[in-house]
């Protein structure tokens, strides 16, 4: 016997849940362990942007301390805060930068370091170090071709060079992103390698970062001291081929299991016409919590070049009929014979029976785009929390 696993659940009530969400942070430890493994000597940090990727920073940022993860990225300040509050000693960044006094003012209160992109945050962020007796640590974003956020390679290089600058405020970290690094033979990687290595060579001793997920595949060469993987943690395809652990589930509730017949139409414009007798499953789940509407089985103009979308139920796929509405979506769940599914039953939208890559291909749409859009009307199941020490 293991230690007892501990769950926490969160949202609305399950009994009155149109669906679940199930997260097994052990699933995502054993991720970032794998991804430790591969990053070698550079520490792995945690990027939590958009909650966690809507799995939830107040149980992922703890799950991911427990590893030893001691640096976090997260895209505005109120993730930093928050991610702040679930790991007091952590360093973590905050990605979109400063872009006003006040900000300056709530970064220090709560040790967020910013990330500095442009001529602007730089100037916020030197202003407020010179009139506070604070923590004056900064992130240096360089663009190296993505063409986001950040300052040119010349930019960065005449930053280094202003001996003023560099005494007012302190980087601590010089970082880029790669544009396409879900594509090992994109000329664009090596482009990125090389104007982020002269990039790097102007600011000595100060620690690099350059590879999200898919960039901590394509070699050493990307590591520099600190990767950043997400979605790999969180158990999507860094790279096509590249299999991480499930670890999200998603389902929705049958409400009710409908006999239809040949001839009829199922769903808004009448799109699907039905070319049998058919049993069809009506699910507490639609665009309103996170299932894209491009996953219709018919009538969406995606629907010219997608297969259309589907769930699964008791290990078989489940094919989506007509339009995904606000707040439901109707399966065909014929070919699992006449009484195999009724009300109350549960069919999943991704995880351990459909992997969440697939899920978003018949959507036109990536996993982040799945994972981020998760229902907040779901009820959710934590697996694995730390144990809570006593209130
Ligand atoms: C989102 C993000 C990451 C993580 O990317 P994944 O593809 O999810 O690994 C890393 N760095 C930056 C700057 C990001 O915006």
């Amino acid at each position: 016997m293991g230690d007892p696993v501990h769950i926490r659940e969160s949202g609305p009530r399950s009994d009155l849940a149109g669906g679940l969400v199930m997260v097994d942070l052990r699933a995502l430890r054993s991720n970032y362990r794998a991804l430790s493994k591969v990053a070698g000597r550079a520490r792995v940090a945690g990027v939590v942007k958009a909650d966690a990727y809507g799995l939830g920073i107040a149980e992922v940022v703890p799950a991911l301390a427990a590893e030893g993860c001691d640096t976090f990225f997260v895209a505005t300040a109120d993730e930093g805060i928050a991610t702040r509050r679930a790991a007091p000693n952590a360093r973590v960044f905050v990605l979109n930068g400063l872009f006003s006094e006040d900000a300056a003012a709530l970064f220090a209160a709560h040790r967020l370091t910013p990330v500095l992109s442009g001529a602007l945050d730089i100037a916020i962020w030197e202003r407020h170090c010179a009139t506070h007796d604070s923590d004056r640590a900064c992130c240096l974003q360089v663009d190296t071709g993505l063409n986001r956020l950040g300052l040119t390679v010349q930019q960065a290089r005449a930053f280094a060079a202003d001996n003023a600058l560099t005494r007012a405020v302190e980087p601590v970290l010089v970082m880029s992103h790669l544009a396409c690094g879900d594509e090992r033979d994109h000329p664009l990687n090596r482009r990125q390698l090389e104007a982020f290595g002269a990039v790097r060579a102007a600011f000595p001793g100060v620690p690099a970062s350059l590879a999200n997920s898919s960039g901590l595949l394509l070699g050493r060469g990307y590591h520099f001291d600190i990767v950043r993987p997400g979605i790999a943690v969180y158990g999507g395809a860094p790279s096509s081929g590249v299999k991480m652990k499930t670890v999200v589930t998603a389902e929705a509730r049958v409400l009710q299991v409908r006999r239809a017949q040949v001839g009829e139409a199922v769903s808004y414009g009448a799109t699907h016409l039905l070319d049998r007798d058919t049993l069809v499953a009506v699910a507490a789940v639609g665009y309103a919590d996170g299932l894209p509407r491009s996953s219709s089985g018919s009538g969406v103009p995606l629907r010219g070049v997608l297969p259309g979308g589907f769930g699964s139920i008791k290990g078989r796929r489940v094919p989506i009929l007509g339009r995904v509405t606000m707040d439901l979506t109707m399966f065909d769940v014929t070919d699992l014979g006449p009484d195999a599914v009724a009300a109350g039953d549960f069919i999943q939208l991704f995880g351990t029976d459909l992997p969440i890559d697939e899920a978003a291909r018949s959507a036109g749409t990536i996993a982040y785009e799945l994972l981020t859009g998760l229902s907040r009307r779901f009820t959710r199941f934590h697996v694995g929390m730390e144990e809570q020490p006593q209130a």
